[in-house]
């Protein structure tokens, strides 16, 4: 039996439209592990308060299995196109009229040009000279030289190409997150046309802003400060909280005050950016994950946008690791999260001190 109801979060004060809409599902059956006796199993539908996208969360998650030995896979692939021996030796050179010194190179982090693009400015920054680390074992100042690269790479292209306005900086980690190389790498992509996703919170973002005459992120970062379910932190500009109606695993959201793209920010950005990474990766660690996906959607020239980032974890790699992703999210755009927002906000806000 199945009963939806309908309800809504937010009664503090009036003048903002944000809604936390959600449908409380039910299935009641017999379970076997109860001697047949009958349970209700409870599932959240939320509706996001902008896209207005559905998500699904169970209350149940598959058990998690013993730390992933990685050492025969690092030790089999490691020497890998993006190992320092071959860096600067086998990866393509940017065109000269956008980086005359063929790569971007900041710290230990190293950008080109992707030689496998998907999209106009399709790029790659590698991280860091190790092959392989750890969740635990990525520091902040790995992200803050990475996110610089990639800032450099994006500033330069769009001296190059105005018209270079959408651009995702993204980071797939190990098999399940869609990586085939181990070495830690960032994914920089522009475009002079926006993804589906760009495309869906700039639309939102605005229809948002005519209606209230407010910045979205904006009033969403106070309700959910005063609310303070989901509301994790603050560093330096970027306010950090979980979705929600979140679109994956474990995720976790970050929105930079005051700018949408990448272009304009300084190290007083960066460095915070870095650090919520680094506190939610350290968080998926101790979780017994080991493999994530982010992207930072930037868009230039957009005033009803501030820029996002979403962390969300994948499937540990293990032997016969199931892939996250089912008919539900595949045929059915039904997104789905194994863990309670409110829960997950509890859970990780001791690691972003
Ligand atoms: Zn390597």
């Amino acid at each position: 039996m199945i009963v939806p109801s309908v309800d809504s979060l937010w009664k503090i004060g009036e003048p903002m439209e944000i809604k936390f809409e959600r449908f409380h599902l039910q299935s009641d059956l017999c379970s076997p592990l109860k001697g047949f006796e009958a349970i209700s199993v409870p599932t959240e539908v939320r509706i996001d308060p902008l896209t207005k996208r559905r998500s699904r969360i169970t209350a149940w998650g598959l058990p998690s299995k013993e730390k992933f030995d990685f050492s025969q896979m690092v030790e089999e692939s490691k020497g890998c196109i993006f190992c320092p021996e071959n860096v600067f030796l086998k990866t393509p050179h940017f065109l000269k009229e956008i980086v005359p010194d063929s790569r971007v190179t900041i710290g230990k982090a190293v950008g080109f040009p992707n030689l496998n693009p998907v999209g106009t400015y399709g790029s790659v920054v590698v991280l860091c000279q190790e092959h392989f680390l750890h969740l635990n074992q990525f520091s902040s100042e790995i992200y803050e030289e990475g996110l610089s690269v990639a800032l450099e790479i994006i500033r330069r292209t769009i001296v190059f190409d105005p018209n270079a306005r959408y651009w995702q900086i993204s980071q797939n980690f190990l098999l399940p997150g869609g990586s085939s190389i181990l070495h830690p790498h960032l994914q920089v992509i522009g475009d002079p046309v926006p993804t589906n996703e760009m495309e869906w919170l700039l639309n939102a973002g605005a229809s948002y802003q005519q209606r209230n005459e407010n910045l979205y992120w904006n009033d969403l970062v106070q309700i959910e400060q005063e609310l303070g379910q989901r509301y994790i932190n603050r560093f330096g500009k970027v306010h950090w909280f979980v979705a929600f109606a979140p679109i994956g695993f474990n995720e976790v959201c970050g929105s930079v005050e005051g700018h949408g793209s990448m272009s304009t920010l300084g190290q007083e950005e960066i460095a915070p950016l870095a650090k919520g990474i680094v506190s939610t990766l350290r968080y998926y660690y101790d979780k017994g994950l080991n493999s994530f996906n982010f992207s930072i959607y930037s868009i230039s020239g957009e005033d009803s946008y501030q820029l996002l980032i979403r962390i969300i974890s994948r499937t540990p790699i293990e032997p016969f690791c199931l892939n996250d992703w089912t008919s539900y999210e595949v045929l059915q755009s039904e997104l789905t999260s194994n863990i309670i927002p409110e829960e997950l906000c509890r859970d990780i806000r001791p690691y972003f001190v």
